[in-house]
């Protein structure tokens, strides 16, 4: 009897799973047609949809005047909440957004140092004044997502290793879970730009694609068969530490060739730097591409040449229906993308501009902390969906 619960719960768990993708893929359908395109019977759907109605889940198209199984079902976007939060050394962003990752609020909250406590506090002090902005009590929050520049064990929250934070093994997601009273998930801030594009953005419709971002660093996502691909301890995707020049530069991580170490805008700047020229910060480097000054132009011509080399190696290896480029760093363009295309397509081993899209995402401040709501978002949809209560599923069942 236990197990036959236990199957129930599981496969109720599944139904609840492919009614929300379909309808978060192909928007509204009725039952009837979720029936016919889940393959799932009547009555199952029936049952699936009366309890993420229940949840404020589903909502009904309210223009529709017909009654019964003919009114079109749609996932409710605007029914729960979720906190993204960007983790950086100086500060962290933070949005709240509903289920479609539409930004409801935003803010910013800095910090003296980020140690694991003082990113703790701040990630609660963000929570709460967008709840207070919103009018929103704690209890409409699904949770909060944070992304960070680091590897993070995806079963645990536990962020392994971050150059850039210098932490090594904090429980950055307990600590603040324990804080706020809400669920947290943390992830790769570039594993959660990609769910954010799976989800709801580009790669929606791509089963196969892959997230590059530029910027203070290069880092990737990697879009699976529809899944993100994390690898064996979180670690999948570092195109940053692709080798792009044996014996070079020396890389953040401290290895020496990294693509980073060349292409990343921060590298970009201390290399002009070292020509003599006044280049402070990113931020003026690429003011210098824009005016078209010589030297940063060469630098940058060279850093997309070695990215899209690197995106050529890995899209050999992973075959990818779609590259979608994203980060501060697209501000540089065409002079970043012009000879990256130039690279990557030379390099494509089967594929031509027109069967590998490279698409440039236009980038707002507030996107990597969105990607971070992503990560919340993704509960209600993925296969760790909130589940609901053994006892309740004991008189479900489903023929088909
Ligand atoms: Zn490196």
């Amino acid at each position: 009897m236990r197990s036959q619960k236990v199957d129930q719960r599981a496969a109720r768990v599944i139904h609840r799973t492919m009614i929300l993708n379909e309808l978060r893929r192909c928007g509204p359908l009725s039952r009837t047609q979720l029936a016919e395109r889940t393959q799932l019977s009547p009555a199952a759907v029936s049952f699936v949809t009366a309890d993420l109605l229940t949840e404020a889940l589903l909502i009904e198209q309210a223009q529709h005047t017909s009654r019964g199984r003919a009114v079109p079902l749609d996932v409710n976007y605007a029914g729960h909440f979720a906190v993204g939060l960007k983790v950086m050394e100086t500060h962290l962003e933070a949005v709240l957004t509903d289920l479609s990752l539409s930004v409801l609020g935003d803010l910013t909250v800095a910090y003296a140092d980020h140690t694991p406590q003082r990113v703790t506090a701040a990630a609660v002090e963000a929570t709460n004044l967008l709840l207070a902005q919103a009018g929103l009590s704690r209890a409409r929050l699904g949770g909060v997502g944070l992304g960070l520049p680091g590897n993070i064990d995806p079963h645990t929250g536990t962020c392994l290793k971050s150059y850039r934070l210098d932490w090594t093994e904090v429980p950055i997601t307990s600590m603040i879970s324990d804080a706020l009273g809400v669920p947290v998930w943390a992830d790769n801030d570039v594993n959660a730009f990609a769910t954010a594009e799976r989800l709801v953005g580009r790669g929606k419709h791509a089963r196969d694609f892959l997230v590059v971002t530029v910027g203070r660093g290069i880092g990737s996502g990697l879009v699976l068969g529809g899944e993100l691909y994390r690898g064996g301890r979180g670690g999948a995707g570092e195109l940053g530490h692709l080798l792009s020049e044996p014996g070079g530069r020396v890389c953040e991580c401290g290895k020496r060739g990294c693509l980073e170490a060349y292409a990343a805008e921060p590298s970009l700047a201390q290399q002009l730097a070292e020509s003599g020229a006044n280049v402070p910060n990113a931020a003026d480097f690429a003011a210098l591409v824009a005016s078209g000054d010589p030297g940063a132009l060469t630098l940058v011509t060279d850093a997309g040449t070695r990215l899209g080399r690197a995106l050529a190696q890995a899209a050999n290896l992973l075959d990818p229906e779609l590259i979608i480029v994203g980060g501060e760093g697209v501000r540089l363009g065409e002079p970043l993308f012009t000879p990256m295309r130039s690279a990557l397509y030379a390099h494509l081993h089967t594929a031509d501009a027109q069967s590998l899209p490279v698409l440039i995402d236009p980038w707002g401040d507030d996107a990597w902390a969105r990607g971070a709501a992503g990560l919340v978002v993704e509960q209600f949809f993925g296969e760790s969906s909130p589940s609901p209560p053994v006892e309740a599923a004991a008189t479900y069942t489903d023929s088909a």
